[in-house]
């Protein structure tokens, strides 16, 4: 069989099995922050355990198993130009809740970061402020171990409920610990759904977590541009400045490739265009990692996820 024959078969196959939920050549770029980027070969939305489930057994009878993408809100994906030639997969319905209980909130994967920091302050609970700033879903912030501020998701996160598509389908509750939770980092792989997780937080003053939240927000406007990126580029370096820092002294603060410019106004940020090249995104990355490598012998490794590139392009890259 040839390549595109096999893919052809997983098309179809989940066509067949999942109904009007699948998507063929869905366009991903669109879906990502950085807006810019090519298309998937397929997209499905699941709703609830049950798709979940439905969703397992049809990959179980694959042959030839397509690569999975969960999307959460595409806040720190740049998706190749060419496009991502698998399945990406996105969570809605039931994924979108949250429930308090005393000092303890469940909250769905979908549920936007900024929305359920809110909930979560105005019920009277302190320790979540940090999120109102970052334009992840919870599930994204799980997987990246979001957080600024001075926290982190790690600093609140009890559990989470998992399934993994290359396991079995039992839907899993993960104690934190299993996560391996560090700066931006977790042990979900691409094949782990992150279904939704438990907070633990503390009781405080819905006012004063309100003004602390306000404070988030003006920080961000006053320090962060808005437009089309994903947030920090690279993560920073331990034992060395931040890498904002280094790119400005590299002397690379708004400096442009084609459609993609570092943000004058925060260094370790970089903004596409409308009608921009994800490639032009890449490309920079790759001359600010080399610049300030030559400038301070500093090894930059990227926070953002590369979609759709080839390995040999990502390696050079994480
Ligand atoms: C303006 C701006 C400011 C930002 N500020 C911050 C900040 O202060 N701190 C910070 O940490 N980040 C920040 N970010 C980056 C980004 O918002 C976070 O990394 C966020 O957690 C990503 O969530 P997402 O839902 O957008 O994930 P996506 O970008 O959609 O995906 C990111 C990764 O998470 C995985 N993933 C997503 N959902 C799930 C799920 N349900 N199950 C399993 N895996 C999943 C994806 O497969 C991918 O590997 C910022 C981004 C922007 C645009």
């Amino acid at each position: 069989m040839t390549a595109e024959t096999v893919q052809l078969a997983w098309v179809s196959w989940l066509e067949h099995h999942m109904g009007s939920e699948f998507q063929r050549d869905f366009p991903l770029g669109d879906r990502t922050t950085y807006r810019v980027g090519g298309r998937a070969t397929g997209f499905l939305r699941l709703n609830g355990i049950e798709d979940l489930v439905r969703l397992h057994a049809a990959l179980a009878e694959l042959e030839e198993r397509p690569r999975l993408l969960v999307l959460g809100r595409g806040s720190n994906l740049l998706v190749a130009d060419r496009g991502f030639d698998g399945l990406v997969l996105s969570l809605g319905g039931s994924f979108e809740s949250l429930n308090i209980d005393g000092s303890s909130v469940r909250v769905g994967a979908s549920m936007a970061l900024p929305v359920a920091a809110r909930q979560i302050g105005a019920a009277g609970l302190s320790g979540f402020e940090w999120a109102v700033g970052v334009p992840g879903s919870f599930g994204g912030a799980v997987a990246m171990n979001a957080g600024g501020h001075g926290s982190d998701m790690a600093a609140s996160l009890r559990s989470v409920t998992v399934v993994d598509l290359g396991g079995s389908t039992a839907v899993e509750e993960w104690p934190t610990a299993r996560l391996d939770l560090s700066y931006r980092h977790s042990a979900i792989t691409s094949e782990i759904v992150v279904l939704g997780g438990e907070l633990e937080l503390a009781g405080g003053d819905s006012e004063q977590i309100k003004g602390a939240m306000s404070d988030v927000v003006q920080w961000r406007r006053a320090h962060q541009p808005g437009g089309q990126n994903a947030g920090s580029v690279f993560v920073n370096p331990t034992d060395h400045p931040p890498a904002a820092f280094l790119i400005e002294e590299a002397g690379l603060r708004g400096y442009r490739l084609g459609s993609a410019t570092v943000s004058p106004k925060h260094a370790n940020f970089i903004q596409a265009e409308p009608d921009g090249r994800a490639q032009d995104v890449f490309d920079l990355i790759f001359y600010v990692r080399e610049t300030v490598r030559e400038a301070f012998g500093v090894e930059l490794t990227t926070e953002i996820r590369m979609i759709g590139f080839e390995e040999g392009e990502v390696d050079r890259g994480q």
